[in-house]
């Protein structure tokens, strides 16, 4: 079973958000911690991805699909997945060149049950 990714302060910019005017000037990382609209997104997912770090190239395309900002690289390149964001659609595994990841039927990710 995977286990939850810390995730980093640093890719957690908290900051006073002001709509940009030109494309270039929108931020590349999340500007909220999860909890902003929601608690988290994986309740409700069947499937979870699993980074198969062998196979990656760490070119950087599943971070640029994920629809939720659910994947960052750490200091390898290694895309993680963080585990309160990451609805399971599968993109990620879909858009990977190198079938670096694969989607595992496991429901949660060691979340509580609260
Ligand atoms: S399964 Fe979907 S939400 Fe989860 S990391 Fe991949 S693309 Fe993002
Ligand atoms: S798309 Fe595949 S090869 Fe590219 S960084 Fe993501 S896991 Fe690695």
């Amino acid at each position: 079973m995977n286990s939850p990714v810390k995730i980093p302060e640093t890719i957690c910019l908290i900051q006073p958000f002001t709509r940009p005017d030109r494309l270039q000037d929108w931020p590349q990382t999340p500007q909220m911690h999860s909890g902003h609209l929601a608690d988290s997104n994986r309740g409700w997912r069947t499937q979870y991805p699993e980074v198969l770090a062998d196979a990656c190239i760490a070119c950087n395309l599943c971070f640029l699909f994920c629809p939720d900002a659910a994947i960052y690289n750490n200091e390898q390149g290694i895309p993680q997945i963080i585990d309160d964001w990451c609805k399971g659609c599968g993109i990620c595994a879909v858009e990977c060149p190198k079938n670096a990841i694969v989607m595992t039927h496991a429901v949660t990710t060691g979340e509580s049950d609260e």
